[in-house]
């Protein structure tokens, strides 16, 4: 038999959590603040100390933090394990850790690394990094892996939310470079499709670039190995900086990472590789 689970927040990503869990054969209680997103469902709570009550094994998906702190206020947490997929910061998830500690409840925070459509789909690729109880993950593994992969890294509260942002942080630069990119070829007469692979290719070959920063953190050296020193960047920021202008795009997402390039250097740190600026940016 299927675990039974309570599953609290009913927006995009709560639905398609609440679905998939359902089609896999679990019991699910539902509650939603707004009880019309819970129609469709089969079991629906009238409260949120209802569906608490209803499964030890809770999950909220909530706006944010704060919206969790005010959906579960009235509801009794003693012996449940609490598992919140609500994107926070790490401190919020390790505060909360200790808030639901208090109540008597385990805690597992998550950080989904997919978007609704990806849920319940395992060949999308979608995963949810897992930190907090050990104990809760190991116990409700199967279940927690129904809706996407699972990955658990660390007994720190934190660390789940620590994951996410990193990866989206970087996401954002990536998207930034791409924005940029087809900024400057957008007034010319080239077509966007053609230029599609050719910037998707080139991205893909520097992905390598991500692993070798690790072993330079690692060793501490970065400047073995490395073919394009900050130096020789630096010296091509005025081309980047000119083109930009010359096809009447604002450099705005581009200056803060050439600016720090610069600072970088002219610092004495030209000979590294760009793993350097991880340091020069650690306030
Ligand atoms: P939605 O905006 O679709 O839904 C928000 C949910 O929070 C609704 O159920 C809403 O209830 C509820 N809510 C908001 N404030 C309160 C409150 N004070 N008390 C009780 N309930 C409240 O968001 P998503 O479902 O898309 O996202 C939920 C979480 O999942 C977020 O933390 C988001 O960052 C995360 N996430 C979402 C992804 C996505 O692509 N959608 C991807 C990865 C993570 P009501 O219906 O009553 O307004």
């Amino acid at each position: 038999d299927k675990a039974p689970l309570s599953v609290l927040g009913l927006g995009a990503m709560g639905t398609a959590l609440a679905r998939a869990w359902e089609a896999a054969g679990h019991p699910v209680t539902v509650w939603n603040r707004t009880p019309a997103r819970a129609e469709g469902f089969s079991t629906a709570a009238g409260s949120a100390a209802e569906a608490v009550a209803a499964s030890r094994l809770v999950v909220v998906c909530l706006l944010d933090d704060a919206s969790v702190g005010e959906a579960l206020a009235d509801t009794d947490l003693t012996g449940k394990d609490l598992v919140d997929l609500t994107t926070g910061t790490p401190d919020q998830a390790r505060e909360r850790a200790e808030w639901a500690r208090a109540r008597g409840a385990r805690f597992l925070d998550g950080g989904i690394m997919a978007i609704p459509p990806m849920i319940g789909v395992p060949e999308s690729g979608g995963y949810v990094f897992y930190s907090g109880s050990r104990e809760l993950f190991d116990e409700h593994r199967e279940t927690l892996a129904v809706p996407a992969g699972t990955n658990y890294v660390g007994t720190d509260a934190g660390y789940a939310a620590l994951h996410d942002v990193a990866l989206l942080s970087a996401m954002y630069g990536m998207f930034a470079g791409v924005s940029h990119a087809f900024a400057l070829v957008r007034k010319e007469n080239i077509d966007p499709e053609a230029f599609a692979p050719l910037l998707s290719g080139w991205l893909g070959a520097m992905l390598p670039f991500v692993q070798r920063t690790a072993e330079q953190l690692a060793s501490g050296d970065y400047t073995t190995g490395v073919v394009s020193n900050l130096a020789m960047q630096a010296a091509g920021n005025a081309t980047m900086l000119r083109t930009a202008e010359e096809q009447g795009v604002s450099p705005e997402l581009l200056t803060p990472y050439l600016d720090l390039m610069a600072r970088h250097v002219a610092d004495g740190h030209g000979d590294e590789d760009g793993t350097g600026m991880i340091d020069a940016l650690r306030k």
